[in-house]
């Protein structure tokens, strides 16, 4: 991992670790509930702090309840007339449960070679170098080409409600003159190895994210003594309906992004992966972990995850409920709920409890060839290549404003580590190497913007 175009340990180097530790002391877990959530704006302080004692103006925002805390600062460009990029991190982290964990997962520990704890990938490593960046910026006296607007976030662990989503709808004007955006999920290596021995290092940057949508399904029928004969059950017809959905598979839609994704894989490793094939996902797996995501990005999934019906043994009830977790393929979504209907039938009904929309934009542009440029100059062996993440960011609530978003937090990642485990999972940790790493490319990124 010392194939760098750069010797200098800047400023921002030398302080990643430290700010990454100390924002992973913030117990900032987000439990999804408003009255359970907790640190983000104890954390949301700390970083006011460290941006304020550099000299940066911020502005503190809580996103429609108490504590959902949201920082801005704005570094102005040589060039404000270009359009400001967002650079934007999230604060908050999922729960952790201590007594799984190697080390406490909010000590920020630094052994081994690593920062440990809940938060060191999703995403308190992107915060730091975000964080040390503009400090190094401000001190030196940097001008960028054009603004940036650093934005450390709140509630993205729970789709953004008191957070991203919030923001935007009441407070546009913090993203007014935005036109493209940084943040989660890509940017980080993976290695694949090539024809001639050799390995490649291909760098993930998110340009599609697929749609999320919680629906909760409904039947109703006639309630009844359990002991009668009762054809008109609602336990009957909705599991009926649950399995049904739960066992089906949707159509394989190859978007752009993915299409250029295993383009490239295909080029670097020579494994050829054919979309038509019933056996595309076997295929995938030679990619190892990262086939989770990939694999499911090919599809619409709905993966049914709760149910509730009943309150006594021998009563049949009146009503049952499900709620499936259903992600969507960009231009999937008319069809998807077609699809939908027709498996869960007339007697079920469904609703949505969250949807929020797919995003996907194109891998082109001034903006990827800095970030193309930025991965070169520290890791000539690298190559920058578009995929779609299964899951969701903050991006989906900017992509709202008409922002051109991107997942670019840069890591390059010893081969052997399974990056995609660690986020949400147990002894979630960062090699420091990555984080030194990921400030220069970073570092470069924002100079050329
Ligand atoms: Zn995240």
């Amino acid at each position: 991992m010392s194939k760098t175009g750069e010797t200098r340990t800047s400023p921002a180097v030398a302080e990643v670790v430290d700010l990454v530790s100390t924002l992973i002391r913030f117990d900032t877990s987000n439990t999804g509930e408003l009255e359970t959530t907790k640190g983000e704006r104890e954390c949301a302080e700390w970083v006011i702090e460290r941006l304020q004692e550099v000299g940066y103006t911020t502005e503190y925002v809580e996103s429609g309840a108490p504590g959902r805390g949201n920082v801005f600062a704005r570094l102005q460009g040589a060039d404000s007339s270009r359009g400001a990029l967002l650079t934007h991190g999230h604060l908050d982290v999922v729960p952790a449960e201590e007594s799984d964990w190697s080390v406490h997962p909010f000590s920020g520990a630094v052994r081994d070679g690593y920062v440990w704890g809940r938060g060191a990938v999703d995403m308190k490593d992107m915060v730091g170098m975000m964080l040390a960046i503009a400090r190094q910026f401000k001190i030196e006296g940097t001008v960028p080409p054009r603004d940036i607007v650093f934005a450390f976030l709140a509630d993205e662990e729970n789709c953004g409600r008191w957070g991203s989503q919030w923001l935007v709808e009441h407070r546009p004007d913090l993203f007014e003159g935005i036109t493209e955006a940084v943040g989660e999920v890509g940017g980080f290596s993976l290695t694949v190895p090539r024809p001639d021995g050799t390995e490649r290092r291909l760098y993930l940057v998110e340009t599609a994210e697929k749609g999320l949508g919680w629906m909760r399904l409904r039947a109703k029928a006639r309630a009844g003594h359990g002991s009668f004969l009762h054809e008109d059950n609602a336990v009957t017809i909705l599991s009926q309906a649950v399995a049904r959905l739960g066992t089906h598979t949707f159509p394989l839609v190859v978007s752009d992004s993915v299409a250029e994704f295993l383009a490239a894989v295909a080029e670097e490793s020579g494994l050829a992966f054919d979309p038509a094939s019933p056996d595309i996902e076997g295929q995938l797996a030679k990619l190892g972990p990262i086939s989770r995501i990939i694999g499911a990005t090919l599809r619409d999934t709905a993966n049914p995850t709760m149910l509730r019906a009943g309150y006594k043994a021998n009563v049949i009830p009146q009503t049952a409920e499900a709620v499936v977790d259903c992600r969507v393929v960009p231009g999937r979504q008319a069809a998807f709920e077609r699809e939908v209907d027709a498996l869960i039938g007339p007697d079920v009904e469904r609703e949505w409890i969250t949807k929020l929309d797919s995003y996907e934009t194109t891998f082109d542009g001034h903006l990827v060839d800095a970030m193309n440029d930025a991965i070169l100059a520290h890791d000539p062996a690298g190559r920058t290549v578009p995929y779609m993440l299964s899951g969701g960011t903050d991006a989906k609530a900017f992509a709202r404003l008409g922002i051109r978003c991107f997942g670019f937090a840069p890591l390059q990642l010893p081969p052997e580590l399974d990056f995609t485990a660690l986020f949400h999972g147990v002894d979630e940790r960062v090699p420091v190497e990555s984080l030194e790493f990921g400030t220069r490319v970073l570092e470069h990124f924002l100079l050329n913007c």
